[in-house]
């Protein structure tokens, strides 16, 4: 990567990390195939060079939620097969079936419009079926499923869809013990069965995200569809961190101090003064702040880690500034490295740390990051 001279924070990836986490993935997954799912500009750490990085570890497709994200990873010359979960009527469903992207139908006004569309260019589109066994989220159920089901036939009959696969999403993405689980794997496998007795023959089913490829085996099917676990991060940390399931943490966070100065006993610190030094001490400055995704709940409690101690942040999270009260030993000077997110297995900050620290998920905390922080890739 290039020298971080002069850069007040940055955020590498490690692109090798991501490439080895898939691999990891796809040996647990057995004889599913891998999709990659990097929505969110791959959780925050770059749609592109992650796209390349899982292909490179093993995975034999990709996904996101958005139309847009898929497009825009094609435009960058992504040419792995891409399935998007999320547009609304009246997206240009034409240009998708150009850049030969696969498309989920969850509702009956969407299968219809992939109809019209692949009718327009002349074309077979490819199509997922979206299925909701209990999410409460996204995909079809009850009557419009029955329906949708009977309608998918036909137009593969007709040559206007080909109905690839069928997919689902688990409700409990971190209890993998949850009895909802089970409810919607059964589900899903019935609704599977209908989809055959309606004529389709669909070769790819999937519903396991993250949790379900680590921890449960038999909803791996003909795919997995791991997101977080891609980026290193557990999605059970209850269970065990990345260490635990043989991955590694891809995204490192690093700011430089731009000031250190002394401090007496007795001063308020940062806005509203919710903070206030109990000695002599030396506050440390760090160019990070809600502009970049900082959580401004992290106020009083987001960890970091300057020449090996940790601290929490003093006081009020900024749009652009976070205060440390460094010691009054501190060695820290202008300059110095401070630690956000680091590794587990070092014993460093961690996305999950920051996560447990507000009562969020390390999802959150890395898709968040925001794009004033310049990644490099390692
Ligand atoms: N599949 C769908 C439909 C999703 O929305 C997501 C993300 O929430 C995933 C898979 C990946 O889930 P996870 O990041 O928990 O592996």
């Amino acid at each position: 990567g290039a020298s971080t001279v002069g850069l007040s924070a940055w955020a590498d990836v490690d692109l090798g990390a991501i490439r080895d986490n898939v691999a990891e993935l796809a040996r647990r997954a057995g004889d599913a195939a891998v999709m990659a799912v990097i929505k969110g500009d791959a959780y925050g750490h770059g749609l592109v060079p992650v796209a390349g990085a899982a292909i490179a570890g093993g995975a034999t497709h990709l996904g996101v939620a958005q139309l847009g994200e898929a497009l825009a990873a094609r435009a960058a010359g992504v040419s792995a097969p891409i399935l998007t979960w999320i547009f609304p009527p009246g997206a240009d469903l034409a240009a998708a079936i150009h850049a030969d992207l696969t498309l989920s139908a969850g509702a009956p006004w969407a299968l219809a419009e992939i109809a019209a569309a692949a009718r327009a260019t002349g074309t077979t589109a490819r199509v997922h079926i979206k299925v909701d066994t209990g999410l409460g989220r996204g995909g079809a159920w009850h009557d419009d499923l029955a329906g949708m089901l009977v309608d998918a036939a036909r137009l593969e009959a007709e040559g206007v869809v080909d109905v690839e696969g069928i997919f689902s999403h688990f409700a409990y993405a971190d209890s993998p013990d949850h009895p909802t689980v089970r409810a919607q794997q059964e589900t899903f496998l019935a609704i599977v069965a209908d989809a055959e007795r309606a004529g389709l023959r669909p070769r790819i089913r999937h519903i396991a995200n993250s949790a379900a490829t680590l921890t449960n085996p038999s909803a791996h099917l003909d795919m997995v569809r791991p997101g977080v676990s891609v980026y290193g991060l557990s999605p059970v940390p209850h269970i065990g961190g990345p260490t635990h399931f043989g991955l590694r943490e891809a995204m490192r966070v690093t700011a430089r101090l731009i000031a250190v100065k002394d401090c007496p006993a007795g001063q308020g610190v940062s806005y509203g003064h919710l903070y206030t030094t109990k000695g002599d001490t030396r506050l440390g400055l760090v160019p990070l702040g809600y502009a970049d995704g900082i959580p401004r709940h992290a106020t009083g409690v987001g960890p970091m880690q300057v020449h090996g101690t940790r601290y929490t942040v003093a006081g009020r999270v900024c749009m652009d500034q976070i205060v440390l009260d460094l010691g009054p030993d501190s060695p820290a000077q202008a300059g110095d490295e401070v630690i956000l997110i680091g590794r587990e297995s070092q014993g460093e900050p961690t996305a999950q740390d920051w996560a447990a620290a507000i009562d969020t998920i390390n999802y959150e905390i890395v898709t968040r990051l925001g794009p004033r922080v310049p990644r490099r890739y390692l």
